[in-house]
């Protein structure tokens, strides 16, 4: 769900490797929780009170800022790890899963096979350089010993992705964005699927609208519908991926997402359906009558596409996980696209 344009935190690798010699480590999931915890929480009481058995740290991929396709004005966006909708043409095959796996970055990579010391021996150099993720416990032991890596540092060689926080954490280190960004910007909760972390989300969401930020929420709509209701009162505007069909085998959600769409509808929240130009998918009739019937049923004139991502198949080398399908050619997301421009749709494509 990621967007190219979207300016990540996460600092260079040289950057990075400055940093490390400044200090011990950074991003650590405990420093963070330990550092910045208890100031926050004790300033402000969240609206939003999860169940005590319920309550959980969140567990994140990345941070956005300065992201102008995500919602209205300037927006920091929180990608949520772990998400249900397992859609062929995910660019983001690391944030499927409950934890990301490792990711290797060859082309940061100089070869010097000290990440080789790891003692559950993921990385062997037969000749070349292999990672078995199966055998990894991600301990972040070769990160520490990697020159080209750096914890949390996105680029790195070597890179944990997911980082697990705090909800009173996440909100202080993204606060000062939420300020730059002014009042006409906001904060948006991406994925992955951000509310399978239900009541970190909510807490997120609560916070955020306790200081006036405005709250935007990126969904495939295949959640249950209890979970949107929940949701609905800290959320100004909900991205609305419409997954009419997702997975290998391409099941069908309509019947599903129209019952979602129902229940939000009926709260008056704000509704943006995204629709990504995925040919041999989203160009099919089948789907596009499928979209049209629920554009139409809840009145959503305005539809954004989001453009075919040209960097798709980065993570995909990056954590080993295998692609589904094969990048389109340019004829056929043009033609995708005439498609859609064809439908008499209030339309606008983000860039
Ligand atoms: S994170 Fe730990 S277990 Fe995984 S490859 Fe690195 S050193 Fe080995
Ligand atoms: S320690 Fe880092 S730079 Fe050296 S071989 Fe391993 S991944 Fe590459």
């Amino acid at each position: 769900m990621k967007n190219n344009d979207v300016i990540c935190w996460v600092l260079s690798p040289e950057f990075g490797m400055l940093i490390k010699r400044c200090r011990n480590r950074i991003g650590d999931a405990n420093h963070l929780k330990n550092s910045n915890t208890t100031a926050l929480s004790t300033m402000h009481t969240p609206l939003y009170t999860s169940d005590p058995r319920d309550s959980e740290d969140v567990r994140i991929f990345d941070i956005g800022v300065f992201s102008k396709c995500d919602g209205p004005g300037v927006r920091t966006v929180v990608y949520f790890q772990g998400c249900n909708a397992d859609c062929d043409w995910c660019h983001s095959p690391h944030s499927r899963l409950h934890r990301s796996p490792l990711l290797y970055n060859v082309n940061a990579c100089i070869g010097c096979g000290r990440c080789g010391s790891c003692e559950n021996a993921v990385h062997s150099f037969t000749p070349t350089h292999r990672v078995d993720r199966s055998l990894c416990k991600r301990c972040g032991m070769c990160i520490e010993r990697c020159p080209r890596s750096t914890h949390n540092v996105k680029g790195s060689a070597l890179h944990l992705a997911t980082t697990t926080m705090s909800v009173a954490s996440l909100f202080e280190q993204i606060a000062p964005y939420t300020r730059l960004s002014g009042a006409s910007g906001g904060v948006t909760l991406s994925g992955g699927e951000a509310l399978l972390q239900r009541s970190a989300a909510l807490e997120l969401l609560s916070l955020c609208k306790q200081r006036g930020i405005h709250t935007a929420v990126e969904t495939s709509g295949l959640l249950p519908t209890e979970t949107y209701r929940a949701a609905a009162p800290w959320v100004d505007l909900w991205l609305f991926g419409m997954r009419v069909i997702t997975g290998e085998n391409h099941p069908r959600h309509d019947t599903h997402i129209d019952a979602v769409l129902s229940e939000l509808s009926s709260v008056s929240a704000r509704i943006l359906p995204r629709i990504p130009l995925i040919p041999t998918f989203f160009d099919r009739e089948d789907v596009i009558e499928s979209l049209l019937r629920l554009l139409n049923r809840y009145n959503l004139e305005e539809v954004c596409l989001n453009p075919w991502n040209r960097d798709y198949d980065l993570f995909y080398k990056q954590s080993g996980i295998p692609l589904r399908m094969p990048p389109p050619t340019d004829d056929a997301i043009e033609s995708c696209r005439k498609r859609f421009a064809s439908l008499n749709l209030n339309l606008y494509e983000n860039n």
